[in-house]
Formats: structure tokens, C-alpha cells, sequence
């Protein structure tokens, strides 16, 4: 048995709010929002909705601006959205479609139909996650994910413990991102993400290299046989490429181009440790590099622990 799915239905009329609920209530947990606000801060919070059922026409924020607010954050893009609404002319449709709905249904509502596209929506949305934990690349940017990083520094880890190879560790972080997107936008924030990460790839050229977002603007390196100074250098050549990209960033203080910073650490693992005190070091590296300026390399070699 699947757990429960959650579903968010928003609408400014309690009424409708209740009708909905009543139709769906047998088979899904149910929260409502009687704002475009409200439904934002819902679908933002702890327990993430699996689907939204959206009402188009509301006072305040309208059903297409919470659309777009949802597509716009990372944390609720993947949410599927679903148009509720009484207005069925195409032009309509079209726009919630635009706005990156999913589906539409439309007002009054056939509790059969609404049974049906629910159900047919919870379940794509479970495959989707499925396999979003059993892919190993990162969909917008085509480099490895967090879950393949873990996986193949811990592998490596093990192998260098045997060895007594280091392995090293570089962590990276795009400068004032939230500000670019701010003032690009998303579509913009993520064309630089790809960029970023092409570059941070082409410069990592041993096969046995593994260049990974590890979530948001954060990307990490895990560099096996290698030990600290050739790590060093390597994360140089690749903040030197970053800033050669040349990609203009005018919220950016640095030289108004866009550029990241690097945490490095390396260290000779010990049999049965693992490489959680390496990460730590490569992130507190890198926390360093942002308090002292970014734009910049710092390193560490790591205790062999
Ligand atoms: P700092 O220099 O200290 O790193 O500042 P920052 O603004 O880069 O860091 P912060 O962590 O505050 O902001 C990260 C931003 O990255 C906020 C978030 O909206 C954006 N972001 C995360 N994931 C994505 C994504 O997939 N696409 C886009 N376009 N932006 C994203
Ligand atoms: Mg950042
Ligand atoms: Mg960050």
C-alpha cells in the first residue's frame, strides 16, 4: 500500500472548499487554502503536497501567479498543478497551461472526473519520483546528482583507504546566485547553472573524476589518487574558467561576472572511517572562501582519519 497521498486544494469560496474536500477526502489527505498567499506558504512548508488543485479566479494573488510562484522555487517546481475553473474558453486554458499547470478541469465540477484526473496525476507523480531516487543525473544540467556523489565518494573512499591513496574533496558554490536570479530570472538562473556545470566538467578531465550538483547552485568534486596541492590547483583552473565564461551578473559586486567559490580539502582515509570528516572540511573550506571575499580557492589538507 502507497502512504496517503496529500492533496492542496485552493479556492476563495469555503463552499467550493467543502465540495472538493467531500470528493476526495475517501481516498487522499486534504488541505486547503483559502489564498493565493496561504496556498504558497502551504506548499512551501514541511509537508509537501503531492498534487494542487488551484482555483483560477481569487482576490489578491490569482491562480497564474501562485502557478508561477510554485514553478519559480526549486522546493515546490515539482509539485503538479492542476486548473480549477469556471471560465472554459481556450485562451484561458492556454494560459494556465503557460504557466506550467498540468492538467485543468473545469468548474462545476463532476466528482467522477475529478476522481479520475486525480488519481491519473498521483500516480504519475509517483513514478516520477521514483525514478528521481533511482536516476543518478541531474535533469537540468546532465552532470551527476547528489545521490551518484555519495555513492561513488564513498566507493572511492574505501578503495583509497585500502591503497593508502588521498582522496580529495572540492566543494562549490555559485557567488550571490539568489541575486542573479532575482534579477535575471529563473529561466536565466538555470542557463547559468548549465554553464557553470559544463565548465566545472570539461575542466575535471581524468576519467576517474566525478563532477556532481549537489543540489540548488552547489556542485562538488570527488577526486580519487589525487592530494591536495594538484586538488588546489585543479579548483584554480576551474574558478579561472568560470570567470572566463565572462557571464555578466550585474547584482554581483564582483566585477559584475558571475563566479563561485571553493572549499578544497584531501586526506589519506583510514579502513572503517568514513568520508563525512573530508565533506565537513571541503564545506567549512568553502564557508572560508565566502567569508574572506569569494571569488576565491581555500584548502585544507585533512587529518588521515
Ligand atoms: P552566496 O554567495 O553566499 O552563495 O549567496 P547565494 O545567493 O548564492 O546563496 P543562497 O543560498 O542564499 O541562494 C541560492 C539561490 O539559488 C537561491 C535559489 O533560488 C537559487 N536556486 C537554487 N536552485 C536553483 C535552480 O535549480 N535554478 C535556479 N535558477 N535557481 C536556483
Ligand atoms: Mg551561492
Ligand atoms: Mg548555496
Amino acid at each position: 500500500m502507497h502512504p496517503q497521498a496529500t492533496i492542496l486544494v485552493v479556492d476563495d469560496a469555503p463552499e467550493n472548499l467543502r465540495v472538493m474536500t467531500s470528493v476526495l477526502k475517501d481516498h487522499y489527505k486534504v488541505k486547503v487554502a483559502t489564498s493565493g498567499e496561504r496556498a504558497l506558504a502551504v506548499a512551501g512548508g514541511a509537508e509537501r503536497p503531492d498534487l494542487i488543485l488551484l482555483d483560477v479566479v481569487m482576490p489578491g494573488m490569482d491562480g497564474y501567479e501562485v502557478c508561477e510562484r510554485l514553478k519559480a522555487d526549486p522546493d515546490t517546481a515539482e509539485i503538479p498543478v492542476i486548473f480549477v475553473t469556471s471560465r472554459d474558453d481556450e485562451e484561458d486554458e492556454e494560459h494556465g497551461l503557460a504557466a506550467g499547470a498540468i492538467d485543468y478541469i473545469v468548474k462545476p465540477i463532476r466528482p467522477s472526473i475529478v476522481q479520475a484526473r486525480v488519481r491519473n496525476h498521483i500516480e504519475l507523480k509517483r513514478s516520477r519520483d521514483l525514478l528521481q531516487r533511482l536516476t543518478t543525473v541531474d535533469h537540468l544540467t546532465g552532470i551527476h546528482n547528489r545521490r551518484r556523489f555519495d555513492e561513488y565518494l564513498d566507493i572511492e573512499w574505501r578503495r583509497a583507504a585500502r591503497d593508502r591513496d588521498p582522496v580529495a574533496l572540492i566543494a562549490i558554490d555559485i557567488d550571490h546566485f539568489k541575486a542573479y536570479n532575482d534579477h535575471y530570472g529563473h529561466p536565466r538562473g538555470d542557463e547559468c547553472l548549465v554553464a557553470v556545470a559544463r565548465t566545472l566538467f570539461d575542466v575535471a578531465a581524468r576519467p576517474t573524476d566525478l563532477v556532481a550538483r549537489c543540489g540548488g547552485e552547489e556542485f562538488a568534486c570527488v577526486l580519487p589518487a589525487t592530494d591536495i596541492e594538484s586538488a588546489l590547483e585543479l579548483a584554480e583552473r576551474m574558478l579561472a574558467r568560470v570567470r572566463a565564461l565572462d557571464l555578466p551578473h550585474a547584482a554581483s559586486p564582483l566585477q559584475g561576472r558571475v563566479s563561485v567559490s571553493m572549499g578544497v580539502a584531501a586526506a589519506v582515509p583510514q579502513a572503517g572511517s568514513s568520508p563525512e570528516g573530508l565533506i565537513e572540511l571541503a564545506d567549512k573550506a568553502l564557508y572560508e572562501a565566502k567569508a574572506s571575499g569569494r571569488n576565491r580557492v581555500i584548502g585544507w589538507r585533512g587529518d588521515a582519519r
